[in-house]
């Protein structure tokens, strides 16, 4: 195209047009959304009056560096302060690691199925990525994900237990992978489900974390604690990985109300905690019921199940909102099922039952 040939007006980075957008769950009003792993009990009282506490001072900016609940967060993993980061949600913080530790020429390699997030960050960060496919059973494959390392390769993303399939990997191959990899390579153990593991073979990403030097670990306010409209997560790394975290970080991005709001939750964490005790063995009890209907369900350490149905799943998640059930559809692929309350994952198992497979 010529000079004069070139539209007036504003333009925009034309990489952007081929982005995936992040399609967030639906929102049907009169419908059960099981579409966004979220917890289906609201917030505790006890949270909710620190919000309110909190939204008195709102004409004041938050504490940027989010002291109070970073010191907190710290002495319960046994870390230095320092060796924790804040961000509005764990999502953030990997936008962040990849903004921290990339060049254009370097690479991001991630899992595949995984978190729809990994795939985004690094184009929009404008960096490489490789994604690796999971196994037949669903599971990352550490041993490709291991061979897809290359010189140029800054960052791994291991999601523990995997989103959207619930899967996790053990401790003995993780382990194991994680003294294959290269050790100028960080390896960031997504955790955002962490709380639903009763697998007790699936290791704690925190425990890793301290032992080694190119480990990361992901946790998030989201789920488990129930905050998942008021964005707060966290990191725990190596130093010089969270020193260059809060480089790249917005100031004041984590907002007054949401670093209340957490704070709170760790002093709930007991209340809260129960909660996902219960949640897991519903979700033991969903898998039970699916797999017995010839749903192949994967065995999940998470909040959420994966009906693995391929070219059908449109179908069945088209049938499930026909039943007021939302779940998340994956094209061609597979529909995630997010646990809910047992009156919740009633509604949607009958849905299921009543499906012509
Ligand atoms: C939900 C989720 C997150 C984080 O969510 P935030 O709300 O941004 O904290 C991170 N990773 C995975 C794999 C998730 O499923």
């Amino acid at each position: 195209m010529s000079e004069d040939e070139v539209p007036a007006g504003v333009r925009v980075r034309a990489d952007l047009a081929a982005l995936p957008a992040y399609v967030p769950g639906r929102t049907v009003s009169g419908a059960i959304k099981l579409a966004s792993n979220e917890v289906s009990a609201g917030p505790l009282p006890s949270v909710l009056e620190a919000i309110g506490s909190a939204a008195a001072e709102i004409n004041r900016y938050p504490d940027s560096g989010a002291t109070a609940l970073t010191e907190r967060l710290a002495a319960r993993a046994g870390v230095d302060a320092e060796r924790v980061a804040i961000g509005c949600g764990s999502v953030t913080l990997c936008q962040q690691l990849v903004q921290a530790l990339c060049t254009p020429v370097d690479e991001v390699v991630f899992a595949w199925r995984s978190f729809e997030m990994y795939p985004i960050v690094p184009q929009v960060v404008g960096v490489g990525q490789r994604r690796v496919p999971l196994t037949a059973g669903h599971v990352h494959d550490l041993d490709a994900m291991r061979a897809a390392i290359t010189p140029a390769t800054r960052l791994v993303f291991v999601c523990n237990p995997n989103n959207p399939t619930g899967t996790a990997v053990r401790q003995a191959e993780l382990e194991r992978f994680l003294d294959e990899v290269p050790e100028h390579v960080l390896v960031v153990l997504d955790e955002a489900y962490r709380e639903f593991v009763t697998d007790e073979q699936v290791p704690d990403g925190l425990t890793l974390a301290k032992q080694r030097r190119n480990v990361a670990v992901l946790r998030t306010f989201s789920k488990a604690y129930g905050l998942a409209g008021l964005r707060v997560g966290y990191c725990i790394a190596p130093a010089v990985v969270t020193e260059a975290l809060r480089k790249v970080f917005v100031p004041f991005g984590v907002n007054r109300i949401a670093q209340a709001a957490a704070q709170a939750s760790l002093d709930a964490a007991d209340e809260l905690l129960a909660r996902c005790g219960e949640i897991a063995q519903e979700r033991e009890r969903v898998s039970g019921v699916l797999n017995e209907a010839g749903f192949a369900v994967p065995p999940s350490q998470a909040n959420f199940v994966w009906l693995p149905l391929g070219e059908r799943t449109t179908e069945f998640s088209e049938h499930c909102l026909t039943n007021k059930v939302i779940v998340r559809a994956f094209a061609g692929d597979g529909c995630r099922v997010t646990i809910g309350s047992p009156e919740e994952n009633d509604a949607f198992l009958a849905a299921a039952a009543s499906w012509q497979r």
